[in-house]
């Protein structure tokens, strides 16, 4: 990992598999995906099974699959995981191998990232199941104002990408719980720490520090 005055953003979850050399990435891998023979020391990458690649006949292969994934020292993070109601297999195999992986998650001490579309209930019910020793970062939300609120007195964290800053959402969530991600839009993260930084506002510095503060105390690094 660079040292930490070179590194000014974390992109806390992307689909891009480059990054520039002044941004920590963490790149989202698929159950059974590679991690790359040469990446960059300043990427990370988190593995998972995520709710759309689910199947009723998969979910047993993509479980054997995760573990050889998530065997590499540099998958940091378990996701993204979780529950869509929208998308992907239904219904109890959605909940059994979340749970699968949120045990897999605590047993090696490592956060989750998680994907949620409209199924806050059962991801609800899964936290009180499991009580996670470490933080679990509700990706992309998009949701109302009440509704993260509610999710983060529960504890959960949150990663926004440009469509999620909304002065809402930042009224409601705590700032030390929070970090920033361009998820598959193609975007750069500089222009979402812009955006951040308009909505919360934090002039550059400010907002560079809080998120490397942030993404150091989850992940218990010292960038
Ligand atoms: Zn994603």
């Amino acid at each position: 990992m660079k040292a930490g005055h070179d590194i000014r953003f974390i992109d806390f979850h992307t689909h891009n598999r480059t990054t520039a050399a002044d941004t920590v990435a963490v790149v989202n891998l698929m159950a059974g995906d590679n991690v790359p023979a040469d990446f960059p020391g300043n990427m990370l990458f988190s593995a998972g099974i995520h709710p759309w690649r689910l199947t009723d006949e998969n979910a047993e292969q993509m479980r054997t699959e995760l573990l050889l994934t998530a065997a590499h020292p540099h998958v940091v993070l378990i996701g993204e995981a979780g529950f869509d109601r929208l998308r992907g297999a239904q219904g109890e195999i959605q909940m059994n191998v979340f749970i699968f992986q949120a045990a897999l998650a605590e047993e090696t001490g490592r956060p989750m990232v998680i994907h949620c579309v409209k199924g806050w209930d059962e991801l609800r019910r899964a936290r009180r199941e499991i009580k996670p020793g470490r933080p679990w970062v509700i990706h992309g939300f998009r949701g109302s104002g009440s509704l993260a609120a509610s999710l983060a007195k529960e504890g959960f964290w949150f990663s926004l990408g440009a469509k999620g800053l909304t002065t809402e959402v930042l009224a409601a969530v705590d700032h030390e719980r929070l970090l920033l991600e361009t998820d598959d839009s193609g975007e750069a993260i500089e222009e979402v720490y812009r955006i951040f930084e308009a909505a919360a506002g934090y002039d550059t510095r400010q907002a560079e520090s809080l998120i490397r503060n942030n993404f150091n105390l989850l992940m218990n690094f010292s960038l």
